[in-house]
């Protein structure tokens, strides 16, 4: 353990001393010498320790006699050698007294202490110094002025009214002034305008606070001219009364902030941050205009509130994924309620904010309005659902057009109406197939309507319909019946046909035809169904009024336009059906030739017209005369054919002898007057071996007539003299 006190045996310098002072101050400045706790010595002209005080072993672990005649230097560090020597030059030329110089001493464990001394030249030369160990205080500096040169920020010291005191090396990284040009200046001089007043309030704030206060913000020119942002954090000191600063430059962060800010205000999407517990934190004004709350309201609700129910599931779901980290982001279209209660189309993503540990912070909602691409999308679908419907309707439409392309087509060549009701009936029921009815015929004597074909699963309709009995032929337009209670049916309608029309078709303004269809159900169908028929009905009525027209024209073509009697060509084309007829029931054909005797002088005495009237008359009187079976002919002039059915010689001179006799009874008038009756010659031949044919049949008739008349006339000759 070193000592703080050394006996003076082991002094010998000591009592030296002692002898050459000699006196009680001598003694006193010995002491105190000895018990300062400074380290206190002697050196010699050559910079030699004399003498050295206890406090050396003490503060730097030597020992007097350790160090006596040791040059200092040898003790110092290395680096401030030469400082010290030049320090000690000085000394010795100039005889100065130097204070607070400052030099490390080599402590005998190795370490180094900073020793701040006082040193004075003695008269004789020596040099006396006092060195004070700063080891500690000098590192505090040290490490204070390192903070004030290296941290990151604008520090300085300034006094109640604002001026800069200390100033570290940050004004001049940050704001480019020389910190030591700063000192002694306002700091108001460097602040905006705008910001000057606050500052200074903000300063002497801070200073009577005597804590750390609140962090306050203020613009400070740079060297260049521009404001840079600067967050300030102060603490006050209460020994001085003066306010330790420390800014930060956060110019980019506030225009990063000021940014988003705008951003996140202006936007055109709605935009809110969402909390865990689904509140809407921050909603923007986008968003409280798609909803029409304001913005307090709205950071009173949750998602939930505003969502519509049935999309609510969908979206806790994805959003219940988002908060697991199983998904980054979602979107989704639902809908809102907005505050008057309407429902509006929105497409959501949602994404999330992690903390720097990955903690889950809170999710942000950007919400589209999507009404309008809604709207589209419905529409589209109306106008695609219309389009398949067009598209169904016309192919349907198209089958249609060919079915009754086809039927006018097979009416064209159907030889009757027979067989064009046979036609119609296929294809009213293709087409119909829906609405069983039924088609009917005028006949105009009897003033009824003959059902003459039906389709579909109706009711059969055979019975002839009265006119008066139905409402369609007496107003002469459609009559449609769709609801049974209120609708008046024709009475030709037994029951309930849930919904039926009648449809007449006219032709030339004369209605002579209509059209049953029953199990309409709806006025729409009925409309398209009536059209249907209407089409059909041009169609058929058309092809019916040709029909007749033909059957006209080739009963023209085979009548005798005087008599109305079949003419001979008629004759020919009938004669080899009667052949063969004959020739299937094992019987022969029949044909008389029968003439008018002495017609020319009937003419010459009563005029061609009165021969025509007995003509006519004589036609008609052999057609009534015969049977049905049987067929007459005018063969021309005045001579007509009979071919009776299925006679013998028998049964045939026995008719034809009364026909012949009861043709002088005939009554024909003309102008007034009862015209003679002339008689009749007649020429009969049966078919058989000699007459196989209709030409030699006709000829052996012919032959037989002759002979009628060659033997008098008015009487029946059969060919082969029979
Ligand atoms: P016969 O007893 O020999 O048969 O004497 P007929 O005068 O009847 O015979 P003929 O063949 O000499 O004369 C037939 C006459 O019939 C000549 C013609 O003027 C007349 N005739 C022919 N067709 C018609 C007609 O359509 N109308 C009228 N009014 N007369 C007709
Ligand atoms: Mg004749
Ligand atoms: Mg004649």
């Amino acid at each position: 353990m070193p000592h703080r006190f050394s006996p003076p045996t082991r002094r010998p310098w000591f009592q030296g001393l002692f002898r050459w002072l000699g006196s009680r101050a001598a003694a006193e400045r010995d002491l105190m010498f000895h018990l300062a706790p400074g380290l206190q010595v002697i050196l010699d002209r050559e910079h030699r320790v004399q003498r050295c005080n206890p406090a050396w072993e003490v503060l730097l672990g030597w020992r007097e006699d350790e160090l006596l005649g040791t040059e200092l230097v040898r003790l110092q560090h290395p680096d401030d050698v030469h400082v010290s020597r030049e320090q000690g030059r000085l000394l010795l030329e100039q005889g100065l007294s130097v204070t607070g110089f400052e030099n490390r001493l080599r402590h005998r464990d190795g370490t180094y202490r900073r020793i701040r001394w006082y040193a004075r030249q003695l008269e004789d030369g020596r040099t006396y110094g006092f060195g004070q160990d700063v080891t500690e205080a000098s590192q505090a500096e040290r490490e204070r002025d390192l903070f004030y040169t290296l941290a990151p920020g604008l520090q300085g010291i300034v006094s109640p009214d604002g001026t800069l005191r200390r100033a570290g090396q940050g004004w001049k990284t940050i704001l480019g002034y020389d910190p030591a040009a700063l000192v002694g200046h306002r700091i108001t001089e460097l602040v905006h305008p705008d910001d000057v007043e606050p500052t200074r309030a903000a300063v002497i704030r801070a200073v009577a606070r005597g804590d750390h206060g609140t962090p306050f913000l203020n613009r400070y020119r740079n060297a260049s001219g521009q404001y840079r942002w600067i967050q300030w954090f102060t603490l006050p000191l209460p020994e001085t009364g003066e306010l330790y600063g420390f800014g930060l430059d956060i110019t980019e962060l506030s225009e990063a902030q000021a940014r988003f800010r705008s951003a996140f205000e202006h936007a055109a999407i709605g935009i809110s941050l969402v909390g865990l517990d689904g509140r809407l934190l921050e909603p923007n004004p986008a968003l409280c205009r798609l909803l029409g709350y304001a913005r307090e309201e709205l950071v009173a609700m949750t998602y939930k509130d505003i969502t519509y129910p049935p999309d609510l599931e969908a979206d806790v779901a994805l959003a219940t994924e988002l908060a697991e980290g199983r998904r980054e982001s979602y979107t989704i279209d639902k809908r809102y309620i907005t505050k008057s209660g309407q429902l509006t189309w929105i497409q959501l993503t949602g994404s999330r904010v992690l903390d720097a540990d990955g903690r889950l912070l809170y999710f942000i909602a950007q919400v589209q309005d999507i009404n309008e691409r809604k709207r589209a999308e419905e529409r589209l679908t109306i106008a695609n659902t219309e389009l398949s419907n067009a598209l169904h309707e016309l192919r349907g439409y198209e089958m249609q057009m060919r079915r009754i392309h086809e039927l006018s087509q097979l009416l064209m060549v159907c030889a009757d109406r027979a067989e064009a009701y046979e036609v119609m009936q296929r294809v009213f029921g293709a087409l119909l197939s829906d609405h069983p009815g039924y088609f009917a015929v005028l006949e105009p004597q009897a003033r009824q309507l003959l059902p003459v074909f039906q389709w579909g699963e109706g009711e059969p309709v055979e019975a002839p319909i009265p006119v008066g009995d139905c409402w369609a032929m007496r107003r002469g337009e459609p009559h449609l019946v769709l609801d049974a209670a209120h609708d008046l049916a024709c009475h030709h309608v037994s029951r309930d046909e849930h919904g039926c029309a009648c449809i007449p078709l006219t032709v030339n303004g004369r209605t002579n035809a209509m059209v049953h269809v029953a199990d309409l159900g709806n006025a729409a169908e009925a409309k398209r169904v009536g059209a249907l028929i209407e089409t059909l009905g041009e169609v058929v009525k058309t092809s019916l009024s040709n029909l007749d027209l033909r059957e006209h024209l080739s009963e023209q073509a085979i009548r005798d336009r005087l008599t109305g009697l079949y003419n001979r060509r008629h004759l020919d084309d009938q004669l080899p059906v009667e052949f063969e007829r004959a020739r299937r029931k094992g019987q022969p054909v029949c044909l008389a030739m029968v003439d008018i005797d002495h017609f020319k002088h009937f003419n010459d005495d009563f005029g061609h017209e009165a021969g025509d009237e007995v003509l006519r008359a004589i036609g008609r009187y052999l057609r009534e005369s015969l049977r049905k079976v049987d067929l007459v002919f005018r063969y021309g002039g005045e001579e007509f054919t009979v071919i009776l059915s299925e006679a013998d010689a028998a049964g045939a001179r026995a008719r034809l002898e009364a026909i012949r006799e009861g043709a002088k009874g005939l009554a024909v008038w003309y102008g007034g007057d009862k015209l003679p009756t002339p008689s009749l010659s007649v020429g009969v031949a049966f078919s058989d071996a000699d007459h196989p044919d209709p030409e030699s049949l006709i000829r052996a008739a012919d032959r037989a007539l002759y002979r009628a008349k060659d033997l008098g006339r008015d009487r029946v000759e059969f060919s082969g003299g029979g």
